[in-house]
């Protein structure tokens, strides 16, 4: 999603179709799957049918209703009030098109692998969370036969209107996971489990289903490095025009730069600020004009991924805040996983918190409950706040295991003072702390 390249829709949205293929899915059987997904007349009659709707289709009619002859002055302003509010209903109904076309696309494929014609897609909402991860696991198969244990057997969810922190060090299978649910594994990667947005197994969804409905539509990606994102040699206007034209239900000149206006105002971008290229930007602007794209969709998750990474502390306050604050708007049922190592910026913004070791989240807690009273029960969590400067300022002694080689029992074991010989079997996978001797919650608060 970086560099020239960057400027096409499918990258604007989540990055080039051609990086997961159906070899990324893994073993055969999901290569089975992956390949026959398909079905692309039904997402161009998808496609058709969003078109149809938006407000794209109002402006031309506007401009349809003069029958060729020249529109009096008035009649231009009307048009202009009709494009405007044209274009505030599309936002407001961008959200329910991309579910809905979504399950028609998923519809189509199902319908093209049963070899049956495709059903009509209801887009009806769904109850539940947002995101439903069940114990996905990700493996890399790396030449001589070494496997690569990047993300194993994690479990969580995110439910509309939560923020969840995924923290850990760098390393320990924290972006393994986000490609995962983006379908941007390399090809030498084998997925098992569910990630569930919605009925959609991200996990199990061919490659035209991740690009046409998934990336952009029903996950915004809060890039790690904007600038890197963001195209060089395009303005940012141009990239929200192009973002907008893609994804949200807007046609016509007038009608695209408001809506990339709305959008960029939505992220707090200066308007003043629209017609300068990438290089031009301080890292905050930068950073708003990603967080500008990731929003156009108005997916249901928004997935950051260390948003903060290079920022000052200042700045980091200022993105953290707009990313809550898109996730509180009201009525949109929005969902953000944050994935980061920044701790400061995690408890400012999250609800709840997932902490990752060696690939395995370790442990799933409160956030306030985390950084506050009681406190981390597992005792890497209270490693690393305890590592914090503005803490007990205390490393963790010893290095994370390579995940190409990890022990049979708990990964944490060699860095662990609470280790016993049980701690050499592994730890328990259900619950909220996978620990043989988690601290107790009156240990915690003595
Ligand atoms: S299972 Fe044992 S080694 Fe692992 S974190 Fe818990 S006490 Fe420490």
């Amino acid at each position: 999603m970086s560099g020239a390249g960057a400027g096409t829709t499918a990258e604007v949205t989540g990055g080039s179709g051609a990086v997961r293929k159906s070899g990324a899915v893994g073993g055969a059987d999901a290569v089975t799957e992956a390949e026959a997904v398909g079905g692309g007349e039904k997402v161009t009659d998808a496609d058709a049918d969003v078109d149809a709707v938006g407000g794209g289709d109002r402006v031309t009619a506007a401009e349809a209703v003069g029958g060729g002859e020249k529109v009096r002055e008035a009649d231009a302003v009307a048009d202009l009030v009709t494009e405007a509010d044209a274009a505030a209903e599309a936002e407001k109904g961008t959200r329910a098109r991309h579910e809905a076309e979504a399950h028609a696309v998923v519809k189509a494929d199902e319908a093209a692998e049963a070899g049956v014609g495709a059903p009509a897609g209801t887009g009806a909402r769904r109850q539940g969370p947002v995101l439903a991860v069940r114990g996905l696991s990700v493996r890399f198969l790396m030449p001589g036969g070494r496997r690569i244990a990047a993300v194993t057997d994690a479990h969580f969810e995110v439910a509309a209107g939560e923020c969840l922190a995924l923290i850990g060090e760098s390393g320990c299978g924290k972006s393994v996971l986000a490609s995962a649910l983006l379908g941007l594994l390399p090809g030498n990667a084998q997925t098992a489990g569910q990630a569930l947005l919605g009925d959609l197994d991200l996990l199990s969804v061919g490659e035209r289903t991740l690009a046409r409905t998934v990336r952009g539509r029903l996950i915004g990606l809060v890039p790690q490095s904007p600038a890197a994102h963001l195209t060089p040699v395009r303005t940012i206007r141009s990239q929200l025009e192009e973002t907008v034209a893609a994804l949200a239900p807007v046609r016509g000149r007038k009608a695209l730069r408001a809506a990339a206006e709305a959008a960029a105002e939505r992220a707090a971008f200066p308007s003043g600020h629209l017609d300068r290229y990438p290089h031009e930007l301080s890292g905050g602007l930068a950073q708003r004009a990603a967080t500008a794209l990731a929003l156009v969709g108005d997916a249901p998750l928004l997935l950051a991924d260390e948003p903060t990474t290079g920022l000052d502390r200042d700045l980091v306050d200022r993105t953290v805040d707009e990313l809550r604050r898109h996730v509180d708007a009201d009525g949109t049922g929005r969902a953000l996983l944050m994935i980061t190592h920044d701790l400061a910026a995690a408890e400012r913004i999250a609800d709840r918190v997932a902490v990752m070791y060696a690939g395995r989240i370790v442990e799933l807690a409160d956030a306030a409950a985390f950084f506050g009273a009681p406190g981390p029960r597992h005792p890497y969590s209270r490693g690393l706040l305890d590592a914090l400067p503005d803490r007990a300022f205390v490393p963790i002694p010893g290095m994370p295991p390579e995940l190409g080689d990890l022990p049979g029992g708990c990964a944490f074991a060699a860095r662990c003072d609470r280790a016993t010989d049980v701690c050499a079997t592994p730890p328990p996978g259900t619950g909220t702390v996978a620990c043989h001797h988690p601290h107790a919650v009156e240990d915690v608060r003595a």
